[in-house]
């Protein structure tokens, strides 16, 4: 049985014929370039699996239509679950009680690290950029074309934050509690700044001795991946980059202007497109610990299934299309100069 948009109850022996709305809907793209002056509907009522507001951004890229607003919801719902990672949708029930066994059993070393107090987490300047005194562009610096480094973490908010995942594995340890780890990342299996992230995962990693010694070549499952070193010392552990790819060109070589290597020092985040291709040498002594942040979006996946190039940000893409426009501007001209030393003779 199925509940069509103008709350009419179909099904039966035989299935109905399709409604105009369904038949709108299965015809329905967004657009490309979202309509910023656009008042979208609110969805906090609906029983959704994500929040409400993401409905609510995505409507901007909604062409104008006729459809009301559970229609609306049915089709950006559909968007959205298709992208939502499959292992977050299944284990959403054991996620929740892995969770709450974490929650009313797990004794925090540093309390003050749950209470979200943005004055604890970051240094002044960082502060004061996201605040909008000074703007973010004053404290980024982008040392490699899609690159970003800034000052993000108080020394003080890296100590303790090592001492609690230290805490943390060693109280999993005694209750034998198995850590979830990040699902693995893809190793090689537009526009991120208009589409809207609206799915997050966070872990930290640890390099050294007797944990994970480098980190081969990949990209990472997500648009926009953040990335800061929390610590300790240690020598080595420089990330690499090698250039964006879109998934045709991901094993084209990189340009020398795309090759670019960073040394992450403690309390410094960088932040890349998931499609950056990169990955960090081995930390030769010490202990050098991250937390990483992948933040998704699935309207620039969507997006990514309209077309098939990708000039924007895939540096293969972006190049084969400056070939082609100067070999057409080279024909152009060659054809110029026939037609006038035609004209001459
Ligand atoms: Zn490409």
């Amino acid at each position: 049985m199925t509940v069509v948009g103008d709350g009419t109850v179909g099904g039966g022996d035989t299935p109905p014929a399709n409604t105009a709305a369904e038949t709108a809907i299965t015809d329905l793209r967004l657009m490309l370039n979202a309509d910023y002056d656009r008042m979208p509907d609110n969805y906090d009522d609906l029983p959704l699996e994500f929040s409400p507001c993401i409905l609510s951004s995505m409507e901007k890229y909604l062409p104008l239509n006729s459809l009301n607003r559970d229609e609306k919801a049915k089709f950006m719902s559909g968007i959205i679950l298709k992208y939502l990672p499959s292992e977050e949708r299944s284990r959403d029930k054991m996620d929740r009680d892995y969770k709450q066994t974490i929650k009313s059993n797990y004794q925090p070393l540093h309390k003050e690290l749950y209470t979200l107090d943005p004055e604890i987490f970051f240094v002044p300047s960082f502060l004061e950029a996201i605040k909008g005194n000074t703007g973010l562009r004053s404290i980024i610096s982008e040392p490699s074309p899609g690159v970003l480094v800034f000052d993000m973490l108080q020394p003080s908010f890296c100590e303790k934050m090592i001492s609690e995942v230290k805490n943390f594995r060693k109280w999993a340890k005694q209750t034998k509690l198995r850590i979830k780890k990040a699902n693995c990342m893809k190793f090689f299996s537009d526009d991120v700044t208009e589409a809207t992230l609206d799915s997050h995962h966070g872990f930290v990693v640890e390099h050294g001795k007797d944990r994970d010694a480098d980190i081969g070549f990949h990209v990472d499952d997500s648009e926009v991946t953040l990335n800061v070193c929390l610590g300790k010392e240690f020598v080595g552990g420089e990330l690499y980059f090698r250039g964006t790819r879109c998934e045709k060109h991901v094993n084209i070589d990189a340009t020398s202007e795309e090759r670019y290597d960073y040394s992450h020092k403690p309390g410094q985040a960088v932040i890349h497109r998931g499609r950056h291709r990169h990955g960090a040498r081995a930390t030769t002594s010490g202990q050098r610990v991250n937390m990483i942040l992948w933040c998704r979006s699935s309207i620039f996946r969507e997006m990514k299934t309209y077309k098939k190039e990708f000039p924007k940000w895939c540096g293969k893409c972006h190049g084969d299309k400056k070939e082609k426009k100067s070999q057409t501007l080279a024909a152009r001209r060659k054809e110029l100069v026939r037609i006038e030393s035609e004209s001459e003779a």
